[in-house]
């Protein structure tokens, strides 16, 4: 992996804080008039159900490449977008299916850093993606690429002591749609603010893509919703569909051992990172309950047959919370178990939640902790947040909608940018 990449992975974690309060249906009048989705969404499918609906219609061949093109490349959200398809199968495809796409609530962030999207669902949920620039040299270059950190769930069952997303509890799995939508709906946005960029007929999906990188850290565990992920990240990655390379996804689970097993044995090569926070029982028990049920003699089994049958290398996400795993006792454990591996460790201060009792340890901590187990021949990042704070940011956000939701019974579909404080 690039150490762009590993980038990406420590600013996804570090500013991903998601809202956790959706508008009260009972209250607010404009969630109450959404229409109810009585279709499933064409984006839930494949290209071989959509193939075998077009047969079934006698559509010629190349009518299924330009929806597929409408959908993914030129991700409109409405039928009569699809200028070049005939009524006729517009209103076919209308009578079959829905064509959904995510309202952004508001977006944080100005266009040359991190990008928070707060996007609201049908049934009224808030869930958060945050796009991350890929190169800081290229800035305000229009032509870049950038990470997405996507959501997978509204909430998190998962509970783990330090983490914002869990707070609340779970409320439910997304749908493939709205994990795709997530995608489509940032690079719509994108377009618009650059129309001069729109796409052209012969331009091929991939060469079209503003996000060449996807990280699955957002709200939510990711392998709790396994069937919705992989239907979404197929076609995420298939070349009808998104074409982002399997091997540029990175897929974060808390530990459920038995779905790393089941990812080792997909055929695609998707990348796997650990959030391991803690390198024995004692730790992981304590800020992770996950771990009760799969311990880590149980995850690290997991994690071996998946480097077995994958070869690829593991990352372990490693936060850095004071006083509970960054003493230097914690690297002999850890180091061990990364060896073993043969997985690279990306250490994250902790970023403050509002509400929860945890802290970061002071830089010099972080880095003593990360000197002894580079010491330990253990390859391993840490990312020490220089200039403005992207946490404060992030929890501004959150808190500012969530008292605006509460304050008021109707807030707009409308973006509302807020710049990032000055550092
Ligand atoms: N549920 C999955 C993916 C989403 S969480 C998982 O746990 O891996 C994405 C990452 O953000 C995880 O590594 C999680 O431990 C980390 N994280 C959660 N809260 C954090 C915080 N306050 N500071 C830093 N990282 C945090
Ligand atoms: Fe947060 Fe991930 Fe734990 Fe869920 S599993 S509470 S998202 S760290």
């Amino acid at each position: 992996m690039t150490e762009e990449t590993e980038t990406h992975f420590s600013a996804a974690r570090s500013v991903l804080r998601i809202v956790m309060t959706s508008p009260n249906p009972e209250t607010n009048p404009e969630t109450t008039t959404l229409p109810a989705p009585s279709l499933p969404d064409i984006r839930n499918e494949t290209r071989s159900t959509l193939a075998h609906q077009f047969s079934l219609w006698n559509q010629p061949g190349y009518r299924l490449e330009q929806l597929l093109d409408w959908l993914y490349c030129r991700r409109v959200e409405t039928w009569d977008a699809m200028t070049n398809l005939p009524k006729s199968l517009r209103s076919q495809l209308a009578s079959v299916w829905s064509l959904g796409a995510l309202s952004l609530l508001r977006k944080q962030g100005s266009k040359d850093s991190t990008q928070k999207f707060l996007w609201r669902l049908k049934d009224g949920s808030l869930i958060e993606s945050v796009l991350i620039p890929a190169n800081p040299a290229l800035y305000g270059d229009s032509a870049d690429r950038h990470t997405l950190c996507v959501s997978t769930q509204v909430g998190c069952a998962y509970g783990c002591r330090f983490c914002a997303s869990g707070l609340d509890g779970w409320k439910r799995n997304l749908a493939p749609w709205e994990i795709v939508g997530q995608i489509l709906g940032v690079e719509r946005w994108h377009a618009e603010q650059n129309p001069s960029e729109k796409p052209t007929a012969a331009d091929k999906i991939s060469n079209h893509r503003l996000i060449n990188n996807l990280v699955i850290m957002g709200m939510g565990e990711p392998m709790a919703n396994y069937d919705n992920l992989m239907m979404a990240l197929r076609s995420l990655n298939a070349p009808w569909g998104g074409g982002i390379g399997a091997r540029k996804i990175t897929i974060s689970t808390s530990g459920l051992a038995p779905k790393i097993r089941q990812l080792a044995d997909e055929p695609e090569q998707f990348r796997l990172a650990i959030s391991l926070h803690g390198a024995t029982d004692a730790v992981r028990n304590q800020i992770m309950p996950v771990n009760r049920k799969y311990p880590l003699s149980e995850l690290s089994q997991a994690c071996s047959y998946y480097l077995e049958r994958k070869g690829k290398m593991i990352t372990l996400e490693y936060i850095l919370i004071d006083g509970v795993n960054d003493a230097i006792a914690e690297v002999k454990p850890l180091s061990d178990l990364a060896r073993r591996l043969h997985a690279k460790v990306n250490l994250i201060p902790y970023n403050t939640v509002e509400g929860l009792p945890w802290k970061r340890p002071d830089e010099a901590r972080c880095q003593k902790f990360a000197e002894t187990l580079t010491r330990s021949g253990v390859t391993c990042t840490l990312r020490l947040e220089k200039g403005h704070d992207i946490d404060a940011a992030c929890g501004q956000l959150r808190l500012k909608t969530e008292r605006e939701l509460a304050a008021t019974s109707a807030i707009t579909g409308s973006s509302i940018d807020q710049p990032e404080p000055e550092s």
